[in-house]
């Protein structure tokens, strides 16, 4: 079984990277998403070991002393990182993994993975994204704030991204999602990997 491809989706807070992620994984059995750790308190409705592995201070800083993160960052006052055991099980096991990270983790993933692909998702305009935020309805206004904030800072790191989509219409968005993923398994080595007896009885 060939090895799986790495995926790094990142995108300001409430351009919608979460729901697009959720429907693609909907459609793809051979895409998993990576369950992060993160040291922040689960919003209402969020499950233990399903949107993240919630862990206290300790904990975390026991996982990164062991070198068990392959990536880890400070966002909006929590620590947050990407299980090595986890990410290397999966493409060992030949799946497609997507990791919905910040530009942080994505910069530490493109040094570690250089053959990982990386996409970005913007928001229409920042007017847009201002109302997604307030829509939310489960932060306070200061924390939206601080948010908006915090997605123009980032924002300025789009340009580091292998591929950018906007989400200003969400089916149009998945399908751009899906091509990517898709014209990564289409690539020669994946292909070759895949269908070795085949290539072979051809060529
Ligand atoms: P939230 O707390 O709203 O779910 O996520 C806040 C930010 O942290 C988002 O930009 C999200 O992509 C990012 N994030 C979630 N998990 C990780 C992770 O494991 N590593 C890094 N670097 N960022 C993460």
């Amino acid at each position: 079984m060939s090895r799986g491809h790495l995926f790094v989706i990142s995108a300001a807070s409430g351009a919608g990277k979460t729901s697009l992620v959720r429907a693609m994984l909907a459609q793809d059995q051979q895409l998993k998403l990576s369950v992060s750790h993160t040291t922040r308190a689960p919003r209402p409705g969020e499950e233990d070991g399903i949107h993240y592995h919630f862990v206290s201070e300790a904990t975390f800083l026991e996982v990164l002393g062991q070198a068990g993160f392959l990536e880890s960052a400070h966002v909006h006052g929590a620590r947050y990182g990407t299980s090595k055991q986890e990410v290397d099980g999966a493409l060992a096991a030949g799946c497609d993994v997507i990791l919905e990270i910040d530009w942080q983790g994505a910069q530490q993933i493109r040094r570690l993975y250089p053959h990982s692909t990386s996409i970005f998702i913007l928001p229409p305009s920042i007017d847009a994204l201002a109302h997604r935020l307030n829509n939310r309805g489960q932060d306070s206004e200061a924390v939206i704030a601080r948010r908006l904030a915090a997605a123009r800072e980032e924002m300025r790191h789009v340009h580091e991204f292998d591929y950018v989509t906007i989400n200003d219409n969400f089916d149009v968005a998945l399908q751009d999602l899906i091509a990517i993923v898709r014209s990564k398994r289409l690539q020669l080595d994946r292909q070759v990997a895949c269908h070795a007896s085949l290539i072979q009885s051809l060529t």
